[in-house]
């Protein structure tokens, strides 16, 4: 059956539905970036808030700023907003439609459209997922790049904009000059300090056509910094399918685990949804949570996904159902990622661990190492280079993530063990391809990458590691390799 308001009555009883009257519903976040993961994040919290009764003036309108997502735009109004969202445990699955979602702003090349929907004063908060490489940081001096042509363009033309941080700017600017307070900016993307890199990148933005502007932003927009976690798998054919068992008839369903949080720091001068009444932590130590989850969790996808791809496991659980490739996780994991994360309230990192390795163990979320290995250029840098600088810092082992990097750039020679072709698994993936071939020469090449390692490649004992790995696993492949790290 299509999912529309007019069908909710009618469909599967199995199939839980929001809890209150969308009619009631009306406009106070515009979330830009939607995806898989703001439908089984952000806007589950807000439909089981609204099914409490409480805080109804606080509906999403979806938007985005680049071409494709026009696509979804279009299947999501051809649904009324509705969301198909499916938790797969290993008991069983627990379907639901989400409605939190009421509009879905137009498409448009200079953003006119989206500028004016976070002008409007009804728009308190302006959320994003607009992924890890989606904030133009410099990842050699860690700091937002205003040199990049998206961002100097947007400079040039304040008033067409193409980046959301540059239609975040004019709208901002549009607000000041009707008297009207300013929106809120809150990142959920899986980025250290996510709010304040979106401050940097709004600002520096916004300096490049109005100095005077970009100090009234540093002095009047607020920024909250988030930690934001649940697995949610990408869309296909199988996900359509799941939907379809429940007479479903929805094009882009979501599935995730049943897992969730989401800790925020509580800075939202325009006022906020009371997330609290559904779970969700307000502190000031986020920090202290996001380097737990990015460490061991985004750390540890990335630990369990080159090496399982590499030998042929196509989903998260079989890669942490062979006996090598946990074995290494839980080794990297115990000596080289928990000595540099602090405990939280919920939470000393031995625990923490032991949820993880439980939900990359789930068989039925059914996520893709392909989907884990998705990025590595950007997520990299962010997940498991801060953990290999703070063992040579403090002395703590970095082999195992001295192989995990060699394990990167053998995934990027694209092919598998078995000699199969992996397809571009990166938004840079010709010049990977490209450097892993020179780095089984040459292994300094891949650490020369500075927008990745930084200075790493000058790291003499470092640089060893990862060049006697990458060499065993051209010579011996992968599962070998394995074993002799285990040995040690
Ligand atoms: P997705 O591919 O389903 O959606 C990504 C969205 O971001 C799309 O709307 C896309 O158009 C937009 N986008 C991409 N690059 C952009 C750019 N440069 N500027 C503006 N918009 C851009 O991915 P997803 O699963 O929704 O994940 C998105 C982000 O959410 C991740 O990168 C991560 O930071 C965060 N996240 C995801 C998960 C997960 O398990 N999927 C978990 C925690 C956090």
């Amino acid at each position: 059956m299509k999912l529309v308001n007019e069908t909710l009555g009618d469909l599967d009883k199995r199939v839980a539905l929001p809890g209150y009257d969308r009619k009631s519903l009306s406009h106070g976040i515009v979330h830009v970036g939607l995806g898989n993961f703001h439908r089984a994040h952000q806007a589950v919290y807000l439909d089981d808030l609204f099914g409490k009764g409480l805080d109804h003036d606080w509906a999403i309108t979806g938007a985005g700023v680049r071409a494709p997502d026009a696509k979804m735009r279009e299947l999501l109004l051809a649904q009324d907003c509705l969301s198909t969202v499916i938790e797969m445990s290993p008991s069983g699955e627990s379907p639901r439609i989400t409605g939190a979602m009421i509009d879905y702003v137009e498409i448009d090349e200079t953003n006119g459209p989206l500028i004016a929907k976070m002008t409007d004063p009804a728009t308190r908060i302006v959320s994003l997922t607009v992924t890890e490489g989606g904030y133009y940081v410099d990842p050699t001096t860690e700091t937002f790049d205003p040199s990049h042509p998206d961002i100097a363009a947007d400079g040039k033309t304040p008033d067409a904009p193409r980046t959301v941080f540059g239609a975040i700017v004019a709208a901002l600017k549009a607000r000041r000059a009707a008297g009207t307070p300013p929106f809120t900016v809150m990142s959920c993307d899986n980025i250290p300090g996510n709010g304040d890199v979106t401050r940097d990148a709004v600002v520096g933005t916004a300096r490049l056509s109005d100095a005077e502007l970009a100090g009234w932003i540093t002095e009047n927009v607020a920024f909250p910094n988030s930690m934001v976690d649940r697995i949610t798998p990408a869309t296909g054919d199988a996900e359509r399918a799941l939907a379809a068992t429940y007479g479903l008839d929805d094009p882009v369903p979501v599935t995730c685990e049943p897992f969730r949080q989401w800790v925020l720091e509580d800075n939202f001068p325009q006022g906020r949804p009371r997330l609290e009444e559904v779970g969700v932590t307000f502190t000031d130590h986020v920090h202290d949570y996001e380097r737990m989850k990015i460490r061991i969790l985004n750390g540890g996808h990335a630990i369990i996904a080159y090496s399982g791809a590499l030998l042929g496991c196509l989903l998260a659980d079989q890669a942490m159902a062979h006996p090598l490739v946990h074995a290494y996780f839980r080794k990297v994991e115990e000596q080289e990622v928990l000595p540099h994360v602090t405990p939280v309230p919920e939470f000393t990192p031995g625990a923490y661990l032991e949820l993880i390795d439980s939900r990359f163990s789930n068989p039925a979320v059914k996520d893709t190492t392909r989907r884990l290995c998705l990025d590595g250029s950007n997520r990299q840098p962010k997940f498991i280079v801060p953990s290999i600088q703070d063992g040579l810092r403090v002395g703590t082992p970095v082999d195992g993530l001295a192989l995990e990097s060699a394990l990167w750039c053998r995934y990027c020679a694209g092919t598998l063990e078995d000699g199969s072709a992996i397809a571009p698994n990166d938004p840079d993936w010709d010049r990977l391809v490209a450097l892993s071939a020179e780095a089984k020469d040459r292994p300094q090449a891949w650490l020369e990458q500075r927008t990745v390692y930084g200075a790493l490649a000058s790291n003499d004992a470092f640089a060893a590691r990862f060049a006697t790995w990458l060499d065993r696993l051209w010579t011996d492949g992968t599962a070998k390799t394995l074993e002799t790290y285990l040995a040690d």
